[in-house]
């Protein structure tokens, strides 16, 4: 990099939570070069406080608008008078799509990242994009917003930003994705129940579900790991990222965890990322992208490993899968009704109202019941969002699926 190069400023939102944690240590790691010009989160003011003693932002924002005075009176407590205090979901759109940042890294959980991702790319901001959920609701809108702005969409999740890193190998211009891959092979973990009968998975718990065996996440994305709905959320998203069918997009259970993920070129050439899971290597991908950077995770030894293992994903067990490659091929609104199904359900597991098996239950029904239609504008999106955790709701409360 050139000695003056400017520093890069960035949003981390969704700064609280797991991938807000790695995205600030990788920043640390390189003063001069990355600044967290921002810092955004949903409710918890004293975790923003205390991240905002660290890492000194211009900028903190609380997306729950009633936390306002008590942002402002953390910071002054903490003699942080200098950091803006700002709340309210208007606030942090403005924030990331105006000068205070030129990278926005989305790490809110679920479909409430949509305004603020959607923001970030319309700003033409270069968009490290860990929400998955807003690329499932409005894929379309979402890339064409950030094409039609000239915002750099560089994906996050590990799966993901490996396949970006393959990409690289292909041809150069964008869109040729395409035309030069045969196809692409996510893969998955697998889970904590992977090799669970359906019988089994009956009695599991929120806590026996959370835990991931390979990596660290916030409970949302734990759950959807131990349906294999995060995989069925991911097929979508590489769908808009990558440009292709479903019928391109293969899944292979992995339960080491090192693989990331593997492209296949058309001249029968496979290529794969590897390394420790770690997010932040992909969130130093995206930091530094073009170039490379230090992200404080070590290199691999794959003799201390031993084996990489491969094996099918078990549609019985994991109905989730399937359910998310049925909504791609249905396309329209069809992914939103997943995607908000999903999130209703896994909320309400957590709570203790549904069975874990209610989870990909709750999901079928509402596809089946709520009205799909055509995705033109994102009214329509979040309509259909809106209409899937209604019924999702309603279904809850009339005790289907305890
Ligand atoms: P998390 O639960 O640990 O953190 C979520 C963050 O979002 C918190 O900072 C929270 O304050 C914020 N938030 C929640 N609701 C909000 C709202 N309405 N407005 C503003 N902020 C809000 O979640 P996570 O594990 O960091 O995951 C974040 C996203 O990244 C998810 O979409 C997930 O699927 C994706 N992702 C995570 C990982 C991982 O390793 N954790 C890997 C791949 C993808
Ligand atoms: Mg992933």
């Amino acid at each position: 990099m050139p000695a003056q190069a400017a520093v890069r400023r960035v949003a981390v939102v969704g700064a609280t939570g797991s991938i807000g944690a790695s995205a600030l240590d990788v920043i640390a790691r390189h003063p001069g070069r990355l600044e967290a010009s921002v810092l955004a989160a949903g409710s918890r003011v004293e975790a923003l406080v205390s991240l905002c003693r660290k890492h000194r932002p211009r900028h903190a924002v609380i997306a729950d608008a009633a936390r306002y005075a008590a942002l402002r009176d953390g910071l002054r407590e903490a003699g942080l008078d200098d950091i803006e205090a700002h709340a309210g979901d208007d606030a942090l759109q403005e924030l990331v799509a105006g000068d205070a940042c030129d990278t926005v890294v989305a790490a809110i959980v679920g479909a409430a990242g949509l305004p603020s991702t959607l923001a970030a790319a319309r700003a033409g901001k270069r968009l490290l994009l860990a929400n998955k959920e807003s690329l499932v609701l409005a894929g379309e809108l979402l890339t064409a917003a950030a094409h039609e702005a000239g915002a750099d969409i560089v994906p996050i999740d590990s799966e993901h930003n490996a396949i970006f890193q393959c990409l690289g190998a292909g041809s150069r211009e964008p869109g040729a994705g395409s035309r030069d891959l045969r196809r692409i092979v996510l893969t998955a973990s697998g889970g904590p129940f992977r090799g669970w009968t359906r019988e089994r998975l009956r009695g599991v718990t929120p806590a026996q579900a959370v835990k991931h065996p390979k990596w660290s996440m916030g409970p949302k994305i734990s759950v959807d790991s131990a349906t294999l709905m995060n995989k069925g959320l991911e097929v979508i998203e590489a769908h808009h990222l990558f440009r292709l069918p479903g019928e391109r997009i293969d899944v292979l259970v992995h339960p080491q965890s090192l693989v990331h993920s593997l492209v296949e070129f058309v001249d029968g050439s496979t290529l794969a990322q590897l390394g420790l899971p770690d997010m932040r290597t992909a969130l130093a991908v995206g930091l530094g992208w073009p170039e490379r950077i230090e992200s404080g995770v070590a290199g691999l030894d794959l003799l201390a490993h031993g084996r990489l293992d491969f094996e099918a994903p078990d549609p019985e067990a994991f109905p989730c899968l399937r359910l998310a490659y049925q909504a791609l091929a249905a396309g329209g609104t069809a992914p939103a009704i997943v995607n908000a199904a999903n999130e209703v359900a896994v909320s309400s597991f957590l709570q203790g109202r549904i069975a874990f098996l209610g989870i990909p239950a709750l999901v079928e029904d509402c596809l089946a019941a709520v009205a799909g239609g055509a995705a033109g504008s994102i009214d329509a999106l979040l309509a259909a969002d809106a209409a899937a955790r209604d019924h999702a709701n309603q279904r809850i409360a009339a005790g289907a699926l305890a």
